[in-house]
């Protein structure tokens, strides 16, 4: 997953771009980066770390012009490194770029290796930099035709922006798996993952990039290409279980309500006889709140979290996300004991939080502990940019409810049912991807390690 943000002739392009991705910060914290044009040439800035610690006055003050596009980024293809780190800036025969990328390209390999056949030097593993070649060696007159040609040679998820000394691209793919959207800041063109960003700059969100649309933003303004054969949009769905700020407004809906909607229809589908319910901080809060609603069960803020430290998950070494847990999260034992509670989460992964969560409330006193997720179990990897384990490590891929009931230590376990989830996008759900809840994907592929 990662977080982009680009603004197109303000005079304060690097720094609306510092604010736009410290908005963006939930959508990956390794490394961040801004590239910047004056209109002559590009300067780029990018290091392992979060905005705040990556970013200061006098780096922002190096990135000079009016448009600027940055990159918040946690590792789904490509190491953890900074040459992986976006921007990803190139000087070629035809003149500067750099491209900021979010979402999976799962043909990338294939077209790698191609490209390294024929003489192509790679400088990073990520998948993004294939673009940057494609586009490179097009022979296509102008920049947007050139990108045009790059992009029809891949498959997969990308939102992504590209700036050169004068012009920005935005583009979103034609299954439309990541958001982007469009605002306004007093003339000024804005692109960002999610309108949470536009909200910390001031800007007025125009519409949100249309799967398989390409935008380019020059000094004549803002023109709208469609150059893909039409798809069926395949807008992620985790993106509204878990990954996308509930403040922001992506596929056509708020994210607080379409996940308080997951919760009020959880708790029609499996209400819990308890003295309360308790989120599981920070993603839970809105399922929870929907649950309680629905139930009028009074709700409990029993699990605390020390909001000082990154998102445990997203580390990718398994060493320390174990550790993360506990660091992260503590129960208000006052508040517990022989107390039958229901808690809600999003979603279950590898069951590693759940199944310590559980243990804390018991340890707390605790006389009941029923476990409630607001998405359905999650069987399949994403191959579209979701940072999702291998399928061996999803435990809903070899063990059923009951088993994971138990391997939770639950005195029960449900999750919202997939019919559930889509009678929350009523209208919409053809729109979606589930494919980490069916193993259906949207099209076939090939990934590399198989
Ligand atoms: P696990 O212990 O592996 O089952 O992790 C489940 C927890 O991780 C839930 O509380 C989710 O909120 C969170 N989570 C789910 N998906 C992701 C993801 N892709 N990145 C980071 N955290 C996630």
């Amino acid at each position: 997953m990662c977080g982009i943000f680009g603004i197109y002739n303000h005079p304060e392009a690097s720094n609306h771009a510092y604010l736009g991705l410290y908005a963006l910060q939930h959508r990956g914290q390794e490394s961040a980066g801004i590239a910047s044009s004056d209109g002559k040439q590009l300067h780029t800035y990018r290091h392992m770390g979060l905005v705040s610690e990556v970013f200061t006055r006098d780096i922002l003050k190096g990135l000079a012009g009016r448009s600027a596009i940055g990159h918040v980024r946690y590792s789904t293809a490509g190491s953890s490194e900074l040459k992986n780190s976006q921007p990803f800036a190139v000087d070629y025969a035809k003149g500067m770029m750099a491209i900021a990328h979010n979402g999976n390209l799962t043909n990338a390999f294939l077209i790698k290796s191609e490209l390294e056949s024929k003489g192509s030097i790679f400088q990073s593993n990520m998948d993004t930099e294939v673009i940057v070649h494609l586009i490179a060696r097009s022979r296509e007159k102008s920049f947007i035709v050139r990108t045009v040609h790059a992009l029809k040679q891949v498959e997969g998820a990308y939102s992504l922006l590209i700036l050169t000394e004068k012009e920005m691209v935005a583009a979103r793919d034609p299954f439309g798996f990541r958001p982007l959207v469009l605002g306004d800041l007093k003339n000024a063109p804005v692109i960002a993952s999610e309108t949470c960003a536009f909200d910390l700059i001031g800007a007025k969100f125009v519409r949100e990039i249309e799967p398989g649309e390409i935008l380019l933003i020059n000094e004549e303004g803002i023109k709208s290409f469609k150059p893909f054969p039409q798809r069926e949009p395949h807008q992620c769905i985790f993106e509204f279980i878990y990954f996308a700020r509930p403040d922001s407004f992506i596929f056509n809906h708020n994210v607080y309500e379409i996940r308080k909607s997951f919760g009020a229809r959880l708790a029609q589908e499996s209400p819990a006889d308890a003295d309360m319910v308790i989120p599981i901080p920070d993603s839970g809060f809105p399922a929870t709140l929907g649950y309680s609603v629905q139930l009028k069960l009074p709700l409990e803020l029993g699990m605390i979290r020390n909001h000082y430290i990154g998102r445990t998950f997203i580390e990718p070494e398994q060493r320390i996300r174990h550790f993360g847990v506990k660091i992260k999260l503590n129960p208000v034992k006052e508040l517990l004991r022989r107390k039958k509670i229901v808690i809600v989460d999003d979603s279950i992964v590898r069951a590693t939080t759940s199944r310590k969560i559980v243990r804390m409330f018991r340890n707390a006193g605790a006389r009941e502990v029923n476990v409630r997720i607001s998405s359905p179990p999650i069987i399949d990897p994403c191959y579209f940019g979701i940072d999702t384990p291998r399928k061996s490590e999803l435990i809903a891929s070899s063990h059923n409810v009951e088993e994971i009931q138990r391997f939770i230590n639950a005195n029960s376990l449900n999750y919202l049912s997939l019919e559930g989830l889509k009678k929350c996008v009523r209208g919409e759900e053809e729109n979606f991807c589930y494919a980490c809840f069916t193993g259906e994907y949207p099209y076939p592929f090939q990934m590399k390690f198989e």
